[in-house]
């Protein structure tokens, strides 16, 4: 184990106000719909700001992405996620079978999305969406759900915050190789700890 000093600014108030918020909405309401827009206006707030991630969730690796679970609520109703990506990484397509929301902390991101032909193969669908800092966007099955991101930036880390209908780390899923092949998938989560969300400030 490493030890990392945070800064004693780190704002983790920020994710816990976050996560309280994500659980009154799905506590209130009861569509995708609204978890989409409300989440994302919540997500939104959350990533105006890069002042609250510790930088134990934020350190690429050399090998590929990193995938850090920072919320997981208790009855699985959603997970909040720190995706970090280092120099030129790319995730293949893949689909998440529940809702999520996207939003870009640090750096950018390259979103394609696509729809499987009538063979079953993925194809690109419209135009690719470059993130940049504080945007958020949406997936999911009835929204559109398969899509590969990769870093913008030849040089330089991306982080981007998500957040999923469900343990995401647990739930199988969809990978697609560059010849259509499907693959399904149980991502797990790159974490050695959690964040103490309830202890500080
Ligand atoms: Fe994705």
């Amino acid at each position: 184990m490493i030890a990392i000093d945070n800064p004693p600014s780190v704002r983790l108030d920020r994710l816990r106000d976050f996560v309280v918020g994500m659980a009154q909405l799905i506590e209130r309401e009861n569509t995708e719909a609204s978890f989409l827009r409300d989440g994302g206006k919540l997500l939104q707030e959350l990533v105006a700001q890069d002042d609250w991630l510790p930088l134990e969730y934020t350190l690429a690796s050399a090998e590929r992405y990193r995938q850090y679970l920072l919320y997981a609520d208790v009855h699985q109703r959603f997970s909040v996620v720190s995706f970090v990506w280092g120099p030129g990484q790319a995730t293949p397509v893949h689909d998440h079978t529940v809702w999520g929301l996207i939003g870009q902390l640090r750096g950018q991101e390259v979103s394609q999305p696509y729809v499987l032909n009538d063979r079953r193969i993925p194809v690109p669908h419209g135009e690719s969406i470059t993130m940049l800092a504080g945007q958020v966007c949406a997936v999911s099955p009835t929204i559109g759900d398969l899509h590969s991101v990769r870093n913008a930036s030849p040089d330089a880390t991306s982080i981007s915050i998500h957040v999923y209908g469900a343990n995401i780390g647990a739930v199988q899923r969809n990978a697609y190789s560059d010849n259509g092949e499907r693959k399904t998938f149980v991502s797990g989560y790159s974490n050695t700890s959690l964040p103490n969300l309830w202890g500080l400030g």
